[in-house]
């Protein structure tokens, strides 16, 4: 291979990890470079430009924790849109001259380890070849899209777009009849803005989703001036809390107070908004079915006060829940429920109504044909892993990625994978990731790279590698962990369920970010 660069470090992926890497190890002293399959710095927040795209993680903690970034930066929102994530993106890229040490546009299309030199051999999709010794992925959790295998589904003659592939210049939904398929966070962003100005609008359901009330506010100067006061104390709580968040579990039982306190707290934690309902109520919502069931039916009674369709209600916020409360990750909404309210705008429930193809007009249910201009996937991704298996990359013994993950994932503390030397993954699978809030895991589990990476380099190691016992013990660690909860009970992105012929597993780190980190202190010491 023409060699076109040689590098301590290339680090594949620049969202919030990736460029946290970057810097980091640049600091550190190590020839670091970035490869960007996308053409701007900020990962997910380039690709997810869908009309209401939008932060579910108040924008106190999403963001870095370096000083000098924070406080030259105001939040115009609490929970900002994609258009202000990038503009910050674009600033920490200036503040930090990070872009002299990234290519844009490209996209590791392989890479393959040197057995002999010990470093691993990369291309690019346009054909550039670059050597390196250490290899860190951060590609993300939502890095590959899905679109279910819908029959005939080239037929349609409208637009059709995933949300995290929309089209950079836009797509005007003024007047037009939109369908939007899937009820995730990505699917009742965008049906809130259609319904606006769309000239009809029905969403395709097919589970429940139990939406939180984002709590939306307009941030002013003084109020980030405030905001700025009490980052340092924010930001240094986030590695007490399981989710990286700067609040935590109540840690008393949900079963061991009255129903009055308990309907007090839930009020409290409703009117908070963001996630309080979901990582910051009882420490037991997940393994305590009953009190799973208390949330549930606060969540169902506040849901169905907003609905006036008794019918609808039932279809949005049933009697019985789908699932345990909130073990599928909850979307925040704004005004969701009340798009059911305008004319323009009705719901198909596709349990009772199931897809059986697509038309050259539209999409045919079970019950009839559905004609629009533009249907939006709003279908997820291949989650956790997509990004990782996508890549063209194999293992000593010349076994792709993939193939060695198809029976199930194996890694140790969510860092590195056996028969992969010289390889670490941030924000991968069985890390906290998920259950984690994205600049927390970037920074904290960031860190450990860079100690381990450190700690090779001082000690002139050439190769790291793990041993498959580590493997199987931390998978049976995260087994155990997750049948200590209700997660397994819901066909989640958690579990790998929501991708067809994906094997059913807990694909996070379900003990939280500071078991997490006590567990990676072990580990290095
Ligand atoms: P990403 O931001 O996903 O970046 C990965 C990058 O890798 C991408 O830019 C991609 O182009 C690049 N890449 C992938 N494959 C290749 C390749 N082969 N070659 C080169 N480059 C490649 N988390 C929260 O904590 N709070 C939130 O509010 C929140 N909101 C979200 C909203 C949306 C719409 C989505 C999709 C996710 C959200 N997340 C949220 C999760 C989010 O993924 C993390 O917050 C954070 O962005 C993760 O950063 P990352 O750098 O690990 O990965």
């Amino acid at each position: 291979m023409p060699d076109q660069g040689k590098f301590d470090v290339i680090v594949v992926g620049a969202g919030f990890s990736g460029v946290y890497q970057l810097i980091r190890l640049r600091e550190e002293g190590f020839k670091v470079h970035l490869l960007e399959a996308g053409a701007g710095l900020g990962g997910i927040w380039h690709w997810n430009c869908y009309p209401g795209a939008r932060v579910d993680t108040h924008c106190e903690i999403y963001q870095f924790s370096r000083n000098e970034l924070w406080s030259g930066w105001d939040w115009k929102e609490r929970f900002p849109g994609w258009e202000e994530m990038r503009a910050y993106f674009d600033y920490v890229g200036e503040k930090l001259d990070v872009l002299k040490d990234v290519s844009l546009n490209s996209r590791v299309s392989k890479a393959k380890f040197n057995e002999v030199s010990n470093f691993w051999d990369l291309m690019t999709e346009d054909r550039r070849y670059l050597k390196t010794k250490f290899l860190i992925i951060c590609t993300g959790f939502a890095s590959k899209p899905f679109i279910p295998n819908i029959e005939n589904q080239d037929a349609f003659k409208g637009e059709a777009h995933h949300t995290a592939l929309w089209p950079q210049n836009g797509v005007d939904f003024s007047g037009k009849r939109i369908g939007v398929v899937g009820t995730g966070a990505s699917g009742i962003q965008v049906a809130q803005e259609a319904s606006k100005v769309a000239k009809n609008l029905t969403v395709f359901q097919r589970t429940p989703n139990m939406y939180l009330p984002m709590g939306q506010q307009k941030y002013t100067p003084d109020d980030n001036k405030r905001m700025k006061a009490e980052l340092p104390e924010r930001f240094r709580r986030r590695q007490e809390c399981f989710g990286g968040f700067d609040f935590d579990f109540i840690p008393v039982s949900g079963a061991s107070v009255t129903d009055a306190e308990r309907e007090e707290t839930y009020e409290r934690l409703w009117k908070a908004g963001g996630f309080h309902f979901w990582l910051g109520t009882y420490h037991d919502v997940f393994t305590n079915e009953s009190v799973n069931r208390t949330a549930y039916e606060f969540w169902k009674k506040k849901t169905r006060e907003r609905i006036q369709d008794k019918e609808l209600a039932e279809k949005l916020a049933p009697t019985d829940p789908p699932h345990p409360y909130a073990v599928k990750r909850p979307s925040l909404e704004q005004w969701y429920f009340e798009i059911f309210n305008y004319k323009n705008t009705d719901l198909v429930s596709l349990m009772e109504e199931p897809i059986l193809r697509m038309s050259d007009n539209g999409i045919i249910t079970s019950k009839k044909e559905y004609k629009f201009d533009v249907v939006v996937y709003a279908t997820g991704f291949d989650a956790v892993t997509g990004g990782l298996t996508a890549l063209d990359i194999s293992d000593t013994d010349g076994i792709k990625l993939g193939e060695r993950w198809s029976a199930g994932v194996k890694t140790y503390l969510g860092l590195a994978t056996s028969k992969f030397p010289n390889m670490l993954m941030s924000y991968g699978p069985q890390a906290p990731t998920g259950f984690c809030n994205g600049p927390s895991s970037a920074e904290y589990q960031g860190e450990c790279i860079i100690e381990l990476l450190s700690f090779i380099r001082d000690k002139e190691f050439v190769r790291f590698e793990v041993e498959e016992i580590y493997e199987e013990n931390w998978r049976s660690k995260i087994r155990e962990l997750a049948d200590q909860t209700l997660f397994p009970k819901a066909d989640s992105w958690y579990m790998g369920a929501n991708i067809p012929g994906k094997t059913r597993e807990m694909l996070m780190y379900p003990g939280g970010l500071p078991k997490y980190l006590e567990e990676f202190r072990n580990c290095a010491d």
